[in-house]
């Protein structure tokens, strides 16, 4: 028996596209965990008959529904309003919670400073303390709380749970959200899932399909969605424990087909480099051209110090051919490539284990577009080519992509002596 809750992402902001939805995404992944299915995410703008709307078609076929924002001072905030009227509710005045938001306003103001009309501060913060009869409070973790609203006696509609709009207030205000006796009991209702994803690269999703297809029946009780993202192909397995040798199964079929193209059953391929250098603790260094510094600062944010010692050194951008660069980062010697000068110049400037050089097209490529790589390593100089095809952001994020597997392969060798 599966439980399932259907997300109400509010607001006229996130429906036109000027903010993009973080809660949705964010509350489906916390449900998963949680074993609770998302039947769907609704995003409606700041209008009552919308919300309305809304609401009664996510009532009609989930077991949980939640909203996220439009819970602040002003009037175009009408969430709390609309889900008491809807689940039969009418507000009154919660004069404890009133004065609890006082003194978070207070504190506001006087930490910031400015002059706030009293009157109408006073106004909102009563607006935000009207409560729907019957329905918990959750304690504001910014200034707005957050509700959980039973449906109307004598009704068997799901409760909903009532959340800020900011992110960050959202997700402090889970925690909460998911003890409240009547969601508790609900979410305890749920079966626990497991979630796997298994990663590809270099697999066009036509050929999976196929596999797939020869698993047959020993995949039943796995529910798989196969996803390619930035050129790699992701399979993610969603099943409950007892579906295991199922998955099992899986594995080996995958694995069975595609060898070493399979080069993850969970982390990324960022997690994946960084653990390998952190396992033979070497440093990388980057000399960037024409990529906008997409792949440096990709490599930066994957190496950040999580564990020990940031085994990301420093890195060049250079944008402009033929700009003007530091001296170290003119190897005047004889190689070929200037790609691979690049990879052996940021070695040395930085005195790191490793050299990565990489340059986008240079717009003056005829009969393709290459992204060329090089890394100097321990074990020498490796250089690939790669042809790819698009818009400067598209290029720049897929280098980036190649640059990453190209130290994964390298790094997945032994160590030299
Ligand atoms: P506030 O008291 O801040 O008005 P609220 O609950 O009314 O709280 P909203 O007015 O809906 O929340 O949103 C406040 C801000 O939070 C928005 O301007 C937006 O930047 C951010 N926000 C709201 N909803 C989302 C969302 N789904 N994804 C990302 N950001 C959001
Ligand atoms: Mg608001």
């Amino acid at each position: 028996m599966s439980v399932r809750a259907g997300i109400l992402v509010t607001g006229t902001e996130v429906l036109t596209g000027r903010v993009s939805d973080r809660n949705g995404p964010w509350l489906a992944e916390s449900l998963r965990q949680l074993g609770v299915d998302v039947g769907q995410i609704v995003v409606v703008g700041d209008r009552p008959q919308d919300l309305r709307a809304a609401l009664a078609y996510l009532a009609a076929g989930h077991d949980l529904v939640i909203t996220s924002g439009g819970l602040g001072p002003t009037a175009d905030d009408l969430t709390a309003a609309t889900v008491g009227d809807f689940q039969g509710r009418p507000a009154h005045l919660d004069e404890d919670l009133e004065r609890r938001i006082t003194v978070i306003v207070d504190r506001l103001v006087a930490r910031f400073g400015g002059a706030l009309d009293a009157q109408a501060t006073a106004a909102g913060t009563r607006k935000q303390a009207m409560v729907p009869v019957g329905a918990t409070v959750l304690e504001p973790t910014g200034t707005a709380p957050g509700l959980v609203v039973p449906a109307a006696d004598h009704s068997d509609g799901p409760p909903v749970i009532v959340l800020p709009g900011p992110p960050r207030e959202l997700q402090a205000m889970w925690p909460a959200a998911i003890e409240q006796a009547e969601v508790a009991t609900i979410i305890a209702g749920a079966p626990q899932l497991r979630q796997t994803t298994l990663r590809l690269w270099g697999v066009p999703e036509s050929e999976l399909a196929a596999v797939l297809r020869r698993g047959g029946s020993a995949l039943d009780g796995l529910e798989i969605t196969t996803c390619l993202r930035e050129g790699e192909l992701e399979i993610v397995s969603r099943y409950r424990p007892d579906a295991e040798p199922a998955q099992q199964k899986l594995v080996t079929e995958v694995r069975g087909s595609f060898g070493e193209k399979l080069f993850s059953t969970g982390p990324t391929v960022d997690q994946i480099v960084a653990s390998a250098l952190n396992d033979r603790g070497w440093t990388l260094a980057v000399a960037e051209a024409a990529l906008s510094g997409h792949t440096t600062a990709r490599l930066a944010a994957a190496l950040e110090g999580t564990e020990g010692r940031n085994r990301f050194l420093g890195g060049l951008v250079v944008q402009v051919p033929g700009a003007r660069v530091p001296a170290e980062f003119t190897p005047s010697d004889d190689l070929t490539s200037p790609v691979a000068g690049q990879a052996r110049s940021a070695r040395a400037a930085f005195g790191a284990d490793l050299g990565l050089g990489i340059a986008g097209p240079t717009g003056a490529e005829d009969g393709g577009a290459h992204v060329v790589i090089a890394v100097d390593s321990p074990a020498g100089l490796d250089i690939t080519s790669f042809e790819v095809r698009g818009r400067a952001e598209f290029v720049r994020e897929r280098a980036s992509t190649l640059a990453l597997h190209v130290l994964r392969r390298l790094l997945a060798q032994d160590p030299p002596g």
